[in-house]
């Protein structure tokens, strides 16, 4: 399976990292080696001094598809899911600066964490409310509304240059709040209310 993820959809986001605002969807990827397997913490990475979570929410792909067309991208997932894109903002800010790549930055071991998924049938997307809890404090607290480039937009945006398989994971961006972990923060995410994930740094 494959990570994609977009960068920049949501606008208090974009300007807290002093961002352009992207014509059309900013995308990268993470390998499955990213998955942070399921209740294990996640250790900062001796190659960074400033890695900072971003909460998300994601899609699971169920269906073989390319070249989708925004009306049937519903066809092609029926479960939502809540995760973290961890981010080592430093390196990935010198990586910006140079114009390179920025995989170094987002897509090494354990940056992504998946986790549980629900059925997408109760919820409306396009008013999905999300929060990320730093040590019970609530630090990011997005509502789906706020994207610029909705679900659908995004899978008909990405199969356009990638086959979308079944089990593939779109992470759809980060709201305002992201910020640095330190060792022995919890972080915990809900989705319309429900515990999705937990998560302990070390
Ligand atoms: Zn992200």
């Amino acid at each position: 399976m494959k990570i994609i993820c977009i960068g920049r959809n949501y606008t208090k986001h974009i300007e807290e990292l002093a961002n352009e605002k992207p014509e059309n969807p900013v995308i990268f990827m993470k390998p499955d080696s990213a998955i942070l397997l399921k209740n294990n913490p996640f250790v900062i990475p001796s190659f960074s001094n400033d890695v900072h979570y971003e909460v998300e929410v994601l899609v699971k792909i169920n269906r073989l598809g390319k070249h989708i067309q925004e009306q049937f991208a519903y066809k092609y997932y029926d479960e939502i899911g809540l995760g973290i894109d961890f981010t080592a903002r430093d390196l990935q800010s010198d990586l910006k600066s140079k114009g390179l790549p920025w995989e170094k930055a987002k897509a090494f071991d354990g940056s992504a964490v998946i986790g549980n998924f629900i059925s997408k049938e109760d919820f409306d997307l396009n008013n999905l409310n999300f929060k990320l809890f730093k040590n019970d404090s609530v630090v990011q607290n997005g509502n789906t509304a706020n994207m610029l480039w909705k679900i659908d937009e995004l899978i008909a945006y990405v199969s356009q240059f990638f086959t979308l398989k079944i089990g593939d994971v779109i992470f759809t961006g980060t709201p305002a709040g992201v910020g640095k972990v330190e060792p022995n923060d919890i972080l915990s995410g809900k989705l319309e209310g429900e515990k999705m994930f937990k998560i302990k740094i070390k």
